[in-house]
């Protein structure tokens, strides 16, 4: 259905597609059971032209609208979560660059992170402040010509492998939410210790970890964004993060479906086909209905995002309501398969923990509802 959604690139599905096939689906298992960031894949992903996604044309960018971008996640999504969403966040923060950065940080950083020789990660979580990110305790102090940076960051999607740094950091503790600015920061920067990747639930190959800034330096001309524009710039991408995150849950749960669907017609009980036990067949069909209406709603808060709307509430009921009923379809399915269904060499136990992950992403599914909530009060 999402196909039929696309205006301008076909092509760019039909590369996703193929790269989803190729290169992540025969793979993934072995990332998550190695818990190993593929950085070879990254590289590939770069070749096949799938990084620099929403970097503006001149800059040598695709800059695909929001509704190519969640029928792409989608089908990534179906083959590997966690390496759908490493890209997400590189492809985010590439554009990001190119639309915000001087022309010195454009030309030293678009291009290599659209060749793959550059892999970026955001960093705005810390161990006491996620949902309320105004409360990061990482600090940058002007230092001559330089920023020194001191904290530590939680919870960074690409740590394991991650060269360049969109920091987070707060200049005037006084100033709240107005004095946090963002950096670019080098991965081989003076003062900057990348920590060990999380053993986590699921979702290794997406490499979360954390970095630690003891005295950093940085140069004044890498501030992406001056204080008051920081921590706007961090929410602003997050409505399209939690638009991209549910068409992500709609390609798993799309894994499930064609799994499942597979399961019934194949197997046979007490004389009979699964498939034509109705307790199973309405099961497989609550599921198809929650997967149209994950996809419904993604692509009405995408449409929101293409037309210039605000999509903040669009997006909050659709980032709450994928990963929950990704969760329970995706549990669903795998018992319509029976006990092969927890075998870690079939997706669906991969997509289950990675379900649960997207959980907490860009925002708990507590925080979208107190987005709704407050909307609906006129707190908001
Ligand atoms: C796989 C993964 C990848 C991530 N990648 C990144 C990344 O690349 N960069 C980055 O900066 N961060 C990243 N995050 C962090 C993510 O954004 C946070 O986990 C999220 O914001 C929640 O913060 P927290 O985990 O600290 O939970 P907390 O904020 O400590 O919340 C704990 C619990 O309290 C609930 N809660 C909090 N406030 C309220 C409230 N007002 N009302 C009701 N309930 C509330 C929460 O929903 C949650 O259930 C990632 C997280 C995960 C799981």
């Amino acid at each position: 259905m999402l196909k039929d959604l696309l205006t301008a690139a076909p092509p760019v599905l039909a590369v996703a597609e193929r790269f989803a096939a190729e290169e992540m689906a025969p793979n993934a298992a072995a990332w998550e059971r190695e818990r190993r960031y593929p950085r070879d894949a990254f590289a590939r992903a770069a070749a096949a032209g799938l990084c620099g996604l929403f970097v503006p044309r001149e800059a040598g960018g695709l800059d695909i609208s929001c509704q190519e971008r969640i029928a792409l996640w989608e089908v990534m999504a179906r083959a590997d979560f966690g390496f759908t969403f490493s890209l997400v966040v590189h492809t985010a923060f590439a554009a990001a660059i190119a639309r915000n950065g001087s022309a010195a940080q454009r030309d030293r950083y678009v291009p290599a992170m659209m060749s793959g020789d550059c892999l970026g990660a955001f960093l705005l979580t810390e161990k006491q402040s996620g949902s309320d990110a105004a409360g990061i305790l990482t600090r940058a102090v002007q230092d001559g010509a330089d920023w020194r940076i001191d904290g530590a960051k939680t919870w960074v999607t690409n740590a394991a492998s991650a060269d360049l740094l969109h920091v987070y950091a707060q200049t005037d503790p006084e100033a709240g939410w107005r004095g946090i600015a963002a950096f670019l920061v080098q991965a081989d920067d003076p003062g900057v210790i990348r920590e060990e990747p999380y053993f986590m639930l699921g979702g290794h190959s997406m490499g979360v970890g954390g970095f630690r800034f003891d005295g950093a330096k940085v140069p004044a001309d890498r501030m992406l964004f001056p204080p008051g524009e920081g921590f706007k710039a961090a929410l602003g991408g997050i409505t399209i993060a939690r638009i991209v995150v549910p068409a992500m849950c709609a390609g798993m749960l799309q894994a499930a479906v064609d799994q499942a669907t597979a399961a019934l017609t194949g197997r046979r009980a007490f004389g009979r086909d699964l498939a034509d036990f109705q307790g199973l067949q309405w099961r497989l069909a609550d599921v198809a209905t929650d997967l149209h209406a994950i996809r419904c709603m993604a692509a009405d808060a995408a449409r929101r995002v293409d037309a210039g709307e605000d999509a903040q509430i669009a997006a909050a009921h659709v980032k709450k309501f994928a990963p929950a009923r990704a969760l329970e379809g995706l549990a669903a399915c795998m018992q319509m398969m029976g006990a092969d269904g927890l075998k870690q060499d079939n997706p669906l136990p991969r997509h289950l923990a990675a379900a649960k992950l997207a959980q907490y992403m860009d925002g708990s599914s507590e925080i979208q509802n107190r987005v709704l909530a407050r909307h609906l009060l006129g707190r908001g």
